[in-house]
């Protein structure tokens, strides 16, 4: 796969308005969440400059000519949200990690050829992790999977899947064997994940001042782990700060974001 382009350089400033969110896991098997997440999005996105939407926006990801009729619904709303002027920043997740990966010809059944994700919405990808400018400060963000060292099992997993001669492959597959291995993947994750214990599915602190280090970031903001949370922590002897975002689950009254101004992040 070609190389992605860096991330371009974002820089908060005053007046700026901007939105985080993670975890939606849109897709046809839950189309009540995507009803909640996408009217809070159209409501909280009219007023805001920037949304950054930090990885798993879809359950499930297979290529760019794979949606189901909930995927649709939300390409076309953030189309909407990208036209209306509104900055949208999307970074691939542990379920959707293959968002505007260059589609191999031979697998794309659909004439015309797909949009690309990017190209479809007006999105503009990140990369795992990105630093922004959050009005003066330097803030992380990530989507939170690659700080969960203490899962060796999903580190080894993570580290084939984003392999590039791997997606290469897995995507130079048709549409419906893709669709075949990614529910098997994910069954034999569902499996895997109920006999470990917690901590192993959270994020290592280790993991997350070494990151935080790296990019000279006092402020970290990920999802992933659905344990929404605002952690302080010491880092160099200064305060810092982990926040982190919700999963969304209609059924469950589970779901937000955070708004950052040059005021301060508070929960929207
Ligand atoms: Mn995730």
């Amino acid at each position: 796969m070609e190389r992605q382009p860096p991330s371009p350089t974002i820089e908060l400033v005053a007046g700026d308005r901007a939105l985080f969110a993670s975890d939606m896991h849109l897709g046809e098997h839950d189309p009540a969440t995507a009803e909640v997440f996408l009217a809070r999005l159209r409501e909280l996105a009219a007023s805001a400059s920037h949304v950054f939407l930090l990885g798993d926006l879809f359950e499930a990801w297979v290529g760019d000519d794979f949606a189901d009729p909930v995927c649709e619904r939300a390409l076309d709303a953030l189309r909407s949200l990208t036209r209306a002027g509104c900055r949208l920043f999307v970074m691939r997740g542990n379920r959707d990690f293959l968002l505007d990966a260059p589609l191999c010809s031979q697998a794309v059944e659909a004439t015309p050829a797909p949009m690309s994700f990017s190209a479809r919405t007006g999105a503009e990808m990140l990369e795992d992790p990105t630093a922004v400018g959050l009005f003066g400060e330097r803030a992380l963000l990530a989507h939170g999977d690659a700080l969960c060292t203490d899962d060796a099992d999903y580190q080894r997993f993570r580290a084939l899947t984003r392999d590039a001669g791997w997606q290469r492959a897995f995507l130079a597959r048709p549409r419906e064997e893709r669709i075949a291995i990614a529910q098997d993947l994910r069954a034999r994750s569902e499996l895997s994940k109920s006999s470990k214990a917690d901590f192993i599915m959270d994020v290592n602190a280790g993991a997350v001042e070494a990151a935080m280090h790296a990019a000279g970031a006092r402020l970290l903001i990920h999802g992933h782990t659905h344990r929404p949370a605002r952690h302080s922590l010491t880092l160099d002897g200064q305060p810092a700060l982990r926040l982190v975002l919700p999963d969304w689950d209609a059924a469950r009254g589970r779901g937000g974001m955070l708004l950052a101004t040059a005021q301060g992040i508070s929960e929207a």
